[in-house]
């Protein structure tokens, strides 16, 4: 359990006992431990635990209990070396942190799971949030766990399937004509006149508790497959960003895994993915700026990256010059070929968020930014499945089953193709 909450930008020390959104300097609040006082929680403990999901690190979320812990089995989600395999090929250590399987099929189950935990434990009756898509699902999910009630602001060309398992499970949806800042600003409205609690991401500090687990997993990933009980970073990070949250949540987890005696002073490079249409991170990275300007006429299919203004632009930053980092930009054509890239030669079925990444991985290879030596791990944040509609199916074949012919049909044109040779 946390016994601080401290302001991320002037470091005031804020109550931790009471519900809290953004700090008194308008910033993220981040969660403090006493960890010297968890001189005994070590990897071979976490290692020995029962618990399936996330909360095996819970000396480091928001909770006193393990069983206060609002959980749909969030987390320990599959890492996957990259078999090297056409335009894989190339990279010696290429690794995926698949986290599509997260319950509601993205990462943003992580963070929601501490954040409705907190939100419980004080007895709110509704939570109310902006979304790009994956956050809604997750609110839904976690809020129909806990018995809270969950408003879900959204853009309206927000993906179907979000929208959908929103609706389902219950939340109320509203539909906004504008970008995610202009459901945040609605959703604060809201949360003002109705006195519901706003998750809106870094804007209360539990989120990025849950999605810093994504750190702590990474170490004991890399040393299992490694198979050395010594925790492990790799070299390089490629993260796909939005707002940031998780990002920000894993250097935050290296920094505690680091005053746990669990890792020492090494970091990885961490690098900054976003989309052409939606780049206001790495246009102030390029600029050398403290703090981002709203990106003008935010656009990306990939919608998770859709996020033209972060309250966490300044720790992101930060980062990634503190790391050796850098920031890159795909357009919607590229992480597109991405998503198809990865489902066909690694079968992995990623959103496009995770194409952008790994699209990424290829031009900082080519341009020897990457070195063929080094530990990569790229972050798939979500499944396909949540982007159906992006989707396209242009080379199937039809068949009639009556037709005596349909064989013969068949292989000429399996032939023509070239999928059958004769
Ligand atoms: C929300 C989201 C992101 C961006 O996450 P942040 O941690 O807020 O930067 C990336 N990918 C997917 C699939 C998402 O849903």
């Amino acid at each position: 359990m946390h016994t601080a909450l401290e302001c991320s930008l002037t470091g005031e020390i804020h109550d931790a006992n009471c519900l809290q959104g953004l700090s008194r300097a308008g910033k993220p609040l981040l969660a403090r431990y006493d960890l010297a006082a968890l001189r005994d929680w070590t990897p071979a403990v976490v290692r020995a635990r029962r618990e399936r999901s996330m909360w095996r690190f819970h000396e480091v979320l928001p909770v006193n209990e393990l069983s206060e812990a609002v959980s749909l089995g969030e987390g320990l989600t599959p890492f996957l070396k990259c078999v090297e395999r056409g335009v894989f090929a190339g990279f010696g250590d290429l690794w995926l942190k698949d986290e599509g399987f997260n319950p509601t099929q993205s990462f943003k189950a992580r963070g929601m799971s501490a954040a409705m935990t907190r939100a419980a434990a004080f007895g709110v009756q509704t939570v109310a949030l902006p979304s790009a898509g994956n956050a809604a699902g997750a609110a839904t999910a976690y809020a129909a766990r806990a018995g809270i009630r969950c408003v879900i602001f959204v853009p309206e060309d927000t993906p179907p399937a979000n929208i959908l398992e929103s609706a389902c499970g219950g939340a109320q949806v509203v539909l906004v004509n504008g970008l995610i800042s202009d459901c945040g600003r609605l959703c604060r409205a809201a949360c003002d006149r109705f006195g519901w609690f706003d998750l809106s991401t870094l804007k209360e500090p539990f989120r990025l508790e849950g999605k810093k687990t994504m750190g702590y997993e990474l170490a004991f990933d890399l040393a299992d497959v490694r198979g050395t009980d010594r925790l492990q970073l790799p070299d390089v990070i490629l993260y796909p960003t939005g707002g940031g949250t998780g990002l920000i949540g894993m250097w935050k987890a290296f920094e505690e895994m680091e005053q746990l005696g669990w890792i020492g002073s090494e970091r990885p490079r961490m690098v900054v993915v976003q989309a052409d249409g939606c780049a206001p991170i790495v246009r102030a990275f390029e600029q050398g700026a403290t703090f981002a300007p709203m990106f003008p006429n935010a656009r990306t299919a990939a919608s998770g990256l859709r996020v033209p203004a972060a309250v966490g632009d300044f720790l992101m930053l930060d980062i990634l010059r503190k790391s050796g980092g850098t920031a890159i930009t795909i357009s919607d054509d590229e992480l597109m070929q991405g998503v198809y890239e990865l489902a066909r030669l690694q079968g992995v079925h990623a959103a496009p968020e995770g194409g952008a990444v790994w699209r990424a991985a290829v031009h900082l290879r080519d341009s020897g930014w990457l070195r063929p030596d080094e530990t990569i791990v790229l972050f798939n944040t979500g499944a396909a499945v949540k982007y159906n509609h992006l989707l396209r199916c242009d080379d199937a074949l039809r068949l009639d089953h009556t037709d005596p012919d349909s064989l013969n049909q068949l292989e000429q044109s399996l032939t023509a193709s070239g999928f059958v040779q004769r």
